[in-house]
C-alpha cells in the first residue's frame, strides 16, 4: 500500500487525498490493521471523519495487494430529525455494501445522564456495544472507527491532566469480550486535512448536535490549549503524536513497568528536549 509523491499538477482535492491515503496506509502498515481476508465494519456516523474513513479505506482496497471487504454501517440512535436517508443515499451513490441500524439509545441516555450533563461517554458506550454485536452478526472481524490524530493527542492530554493516566485511544484493540478488533486507521491523519478534504468532496455531513448534548468542556478546553500552543509552535501537534510512539519507559514512574524493565537504562530524553 505504498504511495508515491504528490505531483505539482494535482488539484487540492487530489493532493489532500494523496496525503490522507499515505497517512492511513502508514498506520495500517505500522500496526497491522488490515489483513488478507478481513471483513471490516466501517462505522459511519455522518460526521466528516467517518465519511473520510470510508472513502480512504475504499480507495486503499482498490489498490491493496491483499483482499479485504468493507461494510459501511450507520446507527440511528433515535435523535430527533436524524436524517438516516442522507447516509443511505451516500452509501448507494459510492457503491459500498452497507447496513442501516436503528436503536433508540437516546431514551436510555436521558434516563442515565442528569439534565444538562454531558452524555457522550454513555452514548458512545451504548453505540459501541450495538456495533460490536452487529459486527459479529454480520461476520465482520474488525470495526473501523474514524478517530484521527487530533482525537489521539487530545485524549492523551485529557487523560494525563484530568485522569492522571498516560494513555490515548488504542490504534488496534481487541474488545474485552474478545469478539471484535477495533481499529483506528486515521490515527496519523490531521483533523484539519480531513475537514478540508470532506468539504472539497462535499460529503453530506450530518450535524452532531441533534442529540442536544452539552459539549464536553474538558475536551473543548484541551482542544483550545493545543490550538494556542500550535499557533506559537506549529510542530506541537506532530510532536505530541510522535511522543506517543517514542516512549522512554525507564524515565517514567510506573513501578510495574520498571519491574518489567529491570535495571536497564534508556536514553537520556533531556538531550532530545534540549536539542529540539
Ligand atoms: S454528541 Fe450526542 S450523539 Fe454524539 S456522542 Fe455525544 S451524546 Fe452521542
Amino acid at each position: 500500500m505504498r504511495l508515491g509523491y504528490t505531483s505539482p499538477c494535482m488539484n487540492e482535492t487530489e493532493r489532500l487525498e494523496r496525503r490522507l491515503l499515505r497517512d492511513t496506509a502508514r498506520a495500517i502498515e505500522d500496526f497491522g490493521l488490515v489483513e488478507d481476508g478481513d471483513k471490516i465494519l466501517v462505522a459511519v456516523s455522518g460526521g466528516k471523519d467517518s465519511y473520510a474513513l470510508l472513502h480512504l479505506l475504499s480507495r486503499l482496497r482498490e489498490r491493496a495487494p491483499i483482499h479485504f471487504d468493507l461494510v459501511a454501517v450507520n446507527l440511528d440512535q433515535g435523535h430527533p430529525g436524524f436524517p438516516a436517508h442522507v447516509l443511505e443515499e451516500h452509501f448507494r451513490s459510492v457503491g459500498v455494501p452497507y447496513r442501516m441500524l436503528r436503536q433508540d439509545t437516546l431514551t436510555i441516555v436521558k434516563r442515565l445522564v442528569p439534565e444538562g450533563g454531558t452524555s457522550c461517554s454513555v452514548c458512545s458506550r451504548l453505540r459501541r456495544g450495538i456495533l460490536y454485536n452487529a459486527a459479529v452478526e454480520m461476520g465482520c472481524n474488525k470495526i473501523a472507527l474514524g478517530h484521527h490524530r487530533d482525537d489521539l493527542i487530545e485524549t492523551l492530554l485529557m487523560s494525563a491532566l484530568y485522569a492522571g493516566r498516560l494513555m490515548t485511544m488504542p490504534v488496534k484493540l481487541r474488545s474485552d469480550d474478545g469478539r471484535n478488533v477495533v481499529i483506528r486507521p486515521l490515527a496519523y491523519c490531521p483533523e484539519e486535512e480531513i475537514a478540508a478534504f470532506a468539504a472539497l468532496m462535499r460529503f453530506p455531513v450530518v450535524p452532531c448536535d441533534l442529540c442536544g448534548s452539552q459539549p464536553n468542556l474538558m475536551r473543548k478546553r484541551v482542544k483550545t490549549l493545543i490550538a494556542e500552543l500550535s499557533a506559537e509552535h506549529p510542530a506541537v501537534k506532530g510532536n505530541l503524536l510522535s511522543a506517543l510512539s517514542r516512549v522512554v519507559p525507564s524515565h517514567l514512574l510506573d513501578r510495574d513497568l520498571q519491574k518489567r524493565l529491570g535495571e536497564s537504562a534508556g536514553p537520556d530524553p533531556w538531550l532530545d528536549v534540549e536539542a529540539g
